[in-house]
């Protein structure tokens, strides 16, 4: 393992936005991490692992302890009858996770197309898109536990998902090395969705999980900025989940608002929606950064943008949701030591 020292982070993040690491390595196997974990112990260092930088925003201060860049990225499946178990290195991309197993014909996957990042990054964030959550295919996590160094492999019931959450981002200690997914040989094509349903009426073939992936990415180029071109972690901010009650008075003061049931009885709502239609905020911009005229819920930094602009805006989108709504809403990039 090569420590560098005082590493520019801004290029290993979508959002090109931030400080140094104080320390940085890249790690191609568990060895390495190993190394990582020692020396930050002799050296009282915390650890940070990093995959695409994909839904990370890095303080302007930078970071003072050890970025672990992941950069193991071996992809193997096992057949097993109708089924297919797909592992993953830590650092494979989403998108060669997506690639292998569409051009297999596996389902599972195909609606997740289109999210950038790794493997490791989508199991902390349970994933989601059109419909569908990494958790539905998840089997299993193998980790490294940085404070003890010891290694386990972790169950689905043990990495407690939920909307983008999971066991692995409420403990920071565990390093993912390695996902397990189970994909299908044959299923029903998940395009309830709707945008997925007017791209069907629209002509688009919608039956095999490669076509499905192929329409994903078109809806989705629509949806959100050039990452070539702009800075942006996606959705900035989670959609609120709310009581019911809190629900029934929203409908009231805002019947075209979406809203999606869960089965505990809470409430999803759009907040995309609220900041478009209730506060007029698409394309609001402050300094150089905006909320995207396409999507009011992912954040667009200009170059040379700051993290301390990107959180001027996320406190006045918050603080103008709150005077409406009385909903504090919560961030959905994550940010390297806390915010
Ligand atoms: C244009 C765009 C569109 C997006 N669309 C979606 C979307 O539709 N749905 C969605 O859910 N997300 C979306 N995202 C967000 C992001 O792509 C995902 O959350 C992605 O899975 C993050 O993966 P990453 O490898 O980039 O993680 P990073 O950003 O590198 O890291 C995110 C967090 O995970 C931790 N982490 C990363 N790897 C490991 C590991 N191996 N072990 C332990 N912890 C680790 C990091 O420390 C950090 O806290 C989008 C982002 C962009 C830029």
């Amino acid at each position: 393992m090569k420590l560098t020292e005082h590493v520019p982070l801004a290029s290993f993040t979508t959002f090109h936005i931030g400080g140094e690491a104080r320390f940085f390595a890249k790690v191609s196997t568990e060895k390495d991490i190993e190394d990582a974990i020692a020396y930050a112990h002799e050296h009282t260092l915390s650890i940070y692992p990093l995959g695409g930088g994909s839904n990370l925003l890095v303080p302007d201060r930078g970071v003072a302890g050890i970025v672990l860049k992941m950069s193991m990225r071996n992809i193997v499946y096992e057949d097993d009858g109708d089924e297919t178990l797909l592992i993953a290195d830590a650092g494979a991309l989403w998108e060669d996770v997506i690639n292998i197993a569409t051009a297999r014909g596996l389902f599972g996957v195909e609606n997740l197309a289109g999210i950038p990042g790794t493997i490791g990054g989508a199991a902390v964030q349970n994933v989601g898109a059109y419909g569908a959550e990494l958790k539905d295919v998840f089997v299993y996590a193998d980790v490294i536990n940085s404070a003890t160094g010891l290694s386990r492999r972790l169950t689905h019931t043990e990495a407690a998902f939920g909307y983008r959450t999971s066991f692995f981002k409420e403990h920071r200690e565990y390093i993912i090395t390695r996902v397990a997914l189970r994909l299908k040989k044959h299923s029903i094509p998940n395009i309830a969705y709707p945008d997925l349903l007017r791209a069907q009426v629209a002509g688009a073939l919608l039956a095999t999980p490669e076509e499905i992936a192929r329409s994903i990415r078109i809806i989705r180029a629509q949806k959100f900025p050039r990452g070539d071109t702009q800075g942006t972690a996606g959705s900035f901010f989670k959609n609120p989940v709310i009581s019911r009650e809190l629900a029934d008075t929203l409908a009231e003061r805002f019947p075209d608002m979406p809203m999606f049931p869960n089965k505990n009885g809470t409430v999803k709502i759009s907040l995309a929606w609220l900041l478009d239609h209730a506060l007029s905020l698409k394309g609001f911009s402050m300094g150089r950064v905006r909320l995207y005229e396409r999507h009011a819920l992912v954040i667009v930094a200009r170059e040379g943008a700051c993290a301390a602009e990107v959180d001027a805006l996320s406190q006045e989108v918050s603080e103008r949701v709150f005077a409406l709504t009385g909903i504090r809403i919560e961030r959905e990039v994550e940010t390297f030591g806390g915010q």
